[in-house]
């Protein structure tokens, strides 16, 4: 109960100050992504990453780190090294690609205890598919595990346990957010909201989800992602449901207060 209670201190405490959210455009520098003759996802991202930072840097109750705010490559184990300093909130941002040229519509991916399923593991390696080596992974995950050394193995075991139940369902509710604050076409829930193991999303200490918000292989739906207009559909649909999950987080803290 103690540690059930000292969890809710700390969340009511970071609740009470401007949530800290980290955007991070998929891809960059030599890594394009997914690709369609000139369009690439390296610069789609960046795009639409640059549009939510906009509207939440002019917003108080937020500030923004983008983990690249150029054409830049960046590692994943950078990304989410950098994730885990800065975050309360990440959001990845990439465009999808498929072999059939008719799949469209967006996707949107947290961590959770089920079983992925298949289509969701290909796509997973294929954005994971920029880690260095095996050695880097591991060192990554490991970051996240000193800063409780001094706890007995025990109560961290417990602690790790709870955060991390905490975190999914946080993750979740998240997910719900970016499904229904959606600026782009509408789709069944059970296609939109997914879970995948992406290196980035789950080696996150914090709430995060991943979103591939649509397929740049569908030639109409490429299109539209490059449409300054459409890219700020999709930024102002992110940034509500970045204002929704803060007001969840708020509402829930008073709650406890109560
Ligand atoms: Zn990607």
């Amino acid at each position: 109960m103690r540690i059930l209670s000292c969890l809710l201190i700390f969340i009511i405490a970071v609740s009470a100050q401007a949530m800290n959210v980290v955007l991070d455009p998929g891809h960059g520098g030599n890594d394009r992504g997914a690709t369609q003759g000139l369009f690439t996802e390296a610069e789609i991202t960046l795009q639409v990453a640059n549009l939510v930072a906009i509207d939440l840097k002019r917003d108080p109750r937020f500030s923004v780190y983008l983990t690249r705010e150029t054409d830049r490559y960046m590692s994943l184990e950078d990304r989410a090294s950098f994730a885990n300093k800065k975050s309360d909130l990440f959001l990845s941002i990439h465009v999808n690609s498929s072999s059939d040229p008719r799949a469209s519509g967006k996707e949107i991916y947290f961590q959770n205890q089920l079983l992925p399923d298949e289509e969701s593991l290909f796509l997973a390696s294929r954005e994971n598919k920029t880690m260095k080596s095996e050695r880097e992974v591991t060192r990554a995950v490991s970051l996240n595990l000193k800063s409780k050394k001094n706890l007995n193995p025990e109560v961290r075991a417990i602690v790790e346990d709870l955060e991390r139940n905490h975190r999914f369902k946080l993750s979740g509710i998240f997910t719900e957010k970016l499904f229904f604050h959606w600026g782009g076409g509408s789709q069944y829930r059970r296609h939109s909201i997914r879970q995948a193991p992406f290196f980035v999303v789950s080696n996150i200490d914090k709430p995060a989800a991943l979103i591939e918000i649509g397929y740049l292989s569908n030639k109409k739906e490429a299109l539209n992602l490059v449409n300054p207009q459409y890219q700020k559909k999709i930024a102002k649909g992110i940034y509500h449901a970045i204002i929704s999950f803060k007001e969840f987080i708020d509402n829930q803290a008073e709650k406890s207060l109560n």
